[in-house]
């Protein structure tokens, strides 16, 4: 009957599905964190300590609600809502109080959808410090949060006129309704987000967010088949670049992953940015910022060596 309940309120698409299945299986204790490896007889006691605090055991709710790390994560969420909350008993608990004061049918959907990203994002860190010793910081955190959630609601709303940069630096456009006016009507804003590839063909929609104010940056794609599903997803911090290196670096990094991936590198692939600048020097045989030059020539390579690999700027 438990089961049921989660399962109802689970089941949107608003999140890739392999998303919805881990909020769900954590809702249900049955992730392997430590706790759970500790009780199978996988890890022995002295290691099951979470990886954010080292000093309480990493059971799920611990580890994706009430650790001071994923703490700060929903507060932030909240008080950037005007919302506050008593820190509810369990992440089932938190899934079921989990709605906005007010707003139409789009935020209540962002919300939907922001619970299951933050659980995700604050998993994906864990991973990280567990298995590739690295580690972002809250504010980093926050900003993934908000990045994921743009990619993903690309997928049911494709009006949505603001980039994730645009979300990044300012938050509250999430607070956004259809039939409210483009903010300017005789600029076109809605970026072209998705068209579908040809048949066979995969297509990375690549992007990089940039804030001037701060030192740090961020890269992300999204790969989808011709039916517009999700194949694959990467997003990770890099250093403060230009906003058109931090595109080919965004680009450098899709075609990695496209390499590295059996599912991938056997599919004509077509990557989009919307940086001219960043496109143009991929294209190029030469030229283009020295500071770039290994990630450049790597991209190069790929392209001479890929069976089909077509970079193409689309704003
Ligand atoms: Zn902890």
């Amino acid at each position: 009957m438990v089961h049921q309940d989660i399962i109802k309120g689970i089941w949107k698409g608003l999140v890739p599905h392999r998303v919805e299945i881990f909020a769900w299986l954590s809702m249900l204790a049955k992730i392997n964190t430590r706790s759970r490896l500790l009780q199978i007889g996988i890890i022995t006691p002295e290691n099951s300590f979470c990886v954010f605090c080292n000093s309480s055991i990493e059971t799920p709710d611990h580890l994706l609600i009430h650790c001071h790390l994923p703490s700060m994560i929903w507060t932030w969420w909240l008080n950037m809502w005007n919302l506050s909350w008593t820190q509810p008993a369990s992440l089932k608990e938190a899934f079921h109080q989990w709605r906005p004061a007010k707003g139409g049918p789009f935020f209540k959907k962002i919300w939907a959808a922001a619970f299951f990203v933050i659980i995700w994002t604050i998993w994906k860190e864990r991973n990280a410090r567990i298995f590739s010793n690295i580690s972002s910081s809250s504010r980093e955190l926050q900003d993934l949060v908000l990045l994921r959630l743009c990619w993903w609601l690309k997928a049911w709303e494709d009006d949505f006129p603001y980039s994730a940069d645009e979300v990044i630096r300012n938050p509250s456009c999430l607070n956004w309704e259809k039939s409210v006016a483009p903010r300017n009507s005789s600029q076109h804003l809605v970026p072209h987000l998705w068209s579908p590839p040809p048949i066979e063909t995969l297509q990375w929609n690549v992007d990089a967010s940039y804030k001037s104010h701060h030192d740090h940056a961020a890269v992300g794609g999204v790969l989808r088949n011709s039916m517009g599903n999700f194949v694959c997803l990467f997003s990770s911090p890099i250093p403060l670049l230009e906003i058109n290196s931090a595109e080919v670096f965004a680009i450098f990094r899709a075609i990695k992953i496209s390499i590295n991936s059996d599912r991938i590198n056997n599919h004509s692939l077509i990557i989009i940015s919307d940086s001219s600048n960043a496109v143009q020097w991929c294209n190029q045989d030469s030229g283009g910022p020295w500071n770039l030059s290994f990630m450049l020539n790597f991209i190069r390579n790929a392209r001479k060596q890929w069976l089909s690999l077509s970079i193409i700027h689309k704003v």
